[in-house]
């Protein structure tokens, strides 16, 4: 892994220059209806696979366009669907030099507007907006209001996009919810494909793991009448494990370092997308792979030119766990409080080991699924003690823990893992969650009392 030196950051306004491929990432994101329509209409015969777990190699080596529903809604939060349809047309026809341009203009134009900041600020604000009303949504419709917050959005996003995905891969691990979740979309999606992980170890679990996944590519064989080969699954395993060890780098080299890209709001931002973009790496991997090999040479350029935020002082807080939804109030408050927030979900439950291309690929892709089990684990001591190996590496001064309602699964680990942070003197602080929205004034009360505490 690359060990930074960090420069001496210059006082003053941390710059949005040369933060294109930032925006590239989120605007991929954020165009995911688009998009499907632009791949489809190149090739008619192409299938679309929706996809809620970062798995997606399969799907790409099969031919198929993995997706996260998500993706496909119309984000019209202060109009960011008509900003992304705008940037579309201009890099198409003039490319992403054009974008970089206009932000420079924008800066001069603007004194002291911080674009990017802007941008990232409502595109996560056009995400939450989706968020809060995805949940109500499946719940006007008859889903349990007992159940988890991701469950009602996966729930409702199927119902609202489902009808883009010719076939669905998810992923129920240890969670009851989700698996009802996946029994509600039966009358209408088709070739539902349910991956269980087997909840135990050695060659038995190896061999279901692989049995499962063999039935999963038949399926898609049927679906794209492509046929299964290694070499095409080792390719999409070779650029997915280049992106993971460029998330690994910014993880425990910028987010662990004294000077970010940007302020810690918009850097946590950037975090947000990073992580949910994976899931299905913005349905274009080539893509994918570039804009994030460019994003990291952005930080790091950004850094060694004086450009970053001097974030020496504040203390570091590890935001977990997050990966179906997160509260942007609480970022707010903990960057307004001095802090800035690290999200490595995707570092917690194994995603980001690097999976071998040698031998038999699908094997090797069966052993990274069951690698969950090493790190989320079959219970909650493990899960905890993952956490709490994460936190220590990241060199965090705090954790907030994101209570979930209705899980049955994430959720108990709390208490377990507050008191091995005890006793290795990581300071937790709960702030509750089942609608992004609520609660916040109880929660934002938390955060201070806590920023407080280490800050002290
Ligand atoms: S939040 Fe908990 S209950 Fe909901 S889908 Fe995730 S693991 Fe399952």
């Amino acid at each position: 892994m690359t060990v930074f030196s960090f420069p001496q950051v210059r006082p003053g306004r941390f710059s949005l220059f040369n933060s294109v491929e930032t925006i590239k990432l989120a605007h991929a994101f954020f165009s995911g209806k688009e998009f499907i329509g632009m791949y489809k209409q190149k090739d008619p015969g192409k299938k679309v696979v929706s996809v809620t777990f970062p798995f997606s190699e399969i799907i790409f080596a099969m031919g198929a366009i993995p997706v996260n529903l998500v993706r496909c809604e119309d984000y019209t939060y202060k109009e960011t669907h008509l900003l992304m349809r705008r940037i579309t047309e201009i890099t198409k026809i003039f490319g992403w030099g054009a974008i970089d341009n206009l932000l420079k203009l924008a800066y001069f134009t603007r004194a002291g507007a911080d674009v990017v900041d802007i941008l990232c600020d409502n595109m996560i604000g056009a995400l939450n907006e989706r968020y809060t009303q995805l949940p109500r949504y499946a719940e006007e419709r008859g889903f349990p209001v007992d159940s988890c917050f991701a469950s009602r959005m996966l729930y409702a996003a199927n119902l609202r996009q489902g009808r883009v995905a010719d076939a669905s891969f998810d992923i129920p691990y240890r969670c009851p919810f989700f698996a009802k979740y996946y029994d509600s979309l039966t009358p209408f999606m088709r070739n539902n494909f349910l991956l269980d992980i087997p909840m135990t170890s050695g060659a038995d679990a190896e061999a279901a793991m692989e049995a499962d996944l063999q039935e999963l590519v038949a399926m898609l064989e049927r679906l794209t009448g492509n046929s299964y080969s290694d070499a095409r699954l080792a390719e999409a395993i070779e650029a997915t494990n280049e992106v993971k060890a460029i998330y690994k780098e910014i993880l425990y080299g910028i987010c662990k370092g004294d000077v970010l890209p940007y302020n810690p709001f918009t850097f946590a931002e950037v975090q947000a997308l990073m992580l949910f973009s994976l899931t299905d790496c913005n349905s274009n991997l080539k893509a994918y792979r570039a804009n994030f090999k460019r994003l990291f040479a952005e930080m790091t350029g950004k850094i060694a030119r004086g450009e970053g935020f001097d974030a020496s002082r504040c203390s570091k807080i590890l935001y977990t766990p997050m990966f179906g939804g997160f509260e942007q109030e609480n970022v707010k408050a903990v960057s307004k409080l001095g802090g800035r927030v690290i999200l490595a979900d995707w570092e917690i439950f194994g995603i980001l080991e690097p999976i071998s291309t040698t031998g038999d690929v699908l094997h090797n892709f069966a052993l990274h699924m069951l690698r969950m089990n090493q790190f989320l684990g079959f219970d909650n001591e493990t899960y905890a003690n993952t956490m709490i190996r994460v936190a220590k590496d990241l060199g965090v001064d705090g954790v907030l823990f994101q209570g979930v309602f209705g899980c049955k699964n994430l959720g108990p680990v709390l208490k377990i893992f507050k008191e091995k942070a005890r006793q290795n003197g990581i300071p937790v602080v709960e702030t509750s969650f089942n609608n992004i929205g609520e609660n916040v004034e109880q929660n934002k009360t938390r955060i201070e009392a806590f920023m407080e505490m280490i800050q002290a």
